[in-house]
């Protein structure tokens, strides 16, 4: 990884500050800065994840056991991969614990997305349209899903509200796809950016699932609108 490459000249009030930032723009120089100062970046190249966004899955299902050996698992917004890396492990679609049933997962994005073993991707994909719905289907076949996973977040446009807008018309889309296709006591991770609209979706959520609640994760950066709407124990569409 190119971060790997900076030199690293000072340290400076316990800070690192990498010493080539000549010529870089300052949000670049702010990104890069913050990269070498975060703990969850040095974790995530230790335990071979992708990203640092693994401890956020990780936290939460630590607590909540949302995937268990056998789950069948769908991560809308994989790229670039450490929550499928998790949820293959997890759900034991790789085989590796003996004995116990085998999951699936299944992992869907806009970007291309490296192979993950025991995971069949759908990169260069848009979740909300239906050819790539259609897709997830026929992948399924019989299976109902266990977990929907969504860490997807649209490209910023700067425009807060615009924004707020697209990334609930994307948990809306997860939404309505994990209502067709879960099992029963099923569950649903999804991020959102806080904002008025996730009132109301929280309480759609509350519909369909027995548990709803709004989850900040550690790994979750404190200047991030980011939150996590979790649903759990699926009841389906009678209630
Ligand atoms: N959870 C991932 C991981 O652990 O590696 C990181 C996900 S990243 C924060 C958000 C991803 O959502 C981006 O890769 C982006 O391309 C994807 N995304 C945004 N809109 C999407 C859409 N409509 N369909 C599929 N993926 C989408």
């Amino acid at each position: 990884m190119q971060i790997r490459k900076l030199h690293l000249a000072t340290k400076w009030f316990g800070k690192i500050v990498p010493s080539n930032l000549k010529g870089k723009k300052k949000s670049s120089q702010e990104w890069l800065t913050r990269q070498l100062n975060d703990p969850y970046v040095e974790r995530a190249k230790i335990m071979n994840y992708r990203c640092r966004s693994a401890f956020k899955l990780l936290e939460i299902d630590q607590k909540y056991s949302l995937i268990q050996p056998g789950s069948t698992v769908i991560d809308c917004g994989a790229a670039p991969g450490s929550w499928s890396q998790l949820a293959v492990k997890h759900s034991n679609a790789d085989g590796s614990k003996h004995g116990m049933p085998k999951g699936m997962v299944i992992g869907i994005d806009l970007l291309q997305i490296y192979p993950i073993e025991h995971a069949t991707l759908l990169g260069n994909s848009d979740f909300t349209k239906p050819e790539t719905q259609n897709k997830i289907r026929s992948l399924l076949g019989e299976r109902r899903i266990d977990c929907v996973l969504s860490d997807m977040a649209p490209n910023a446009t700067g425009v807060r509200s615009l924004d707020q807008e697209n990334i609930i018309t994307l948990c809306y889309a997860v939404l309505r796809f994990a209502i067709l296709m879960s099992s029963s006591k099923a569950s649903l991770l999804m991020k959102v950016w806080d904002n008025s609209e996730v009132v109301t979706l929280e309480k759609n959520m509350q519909k369909y699932y027995t548990h709803v609640k709004r989850i900040k994760p550690k790994a979750s950066r404190d200047d991030s609108a980011e939150n996590f709407l979790l649903g759990r124990g699926f009841v389906g569409i009678e209630r």
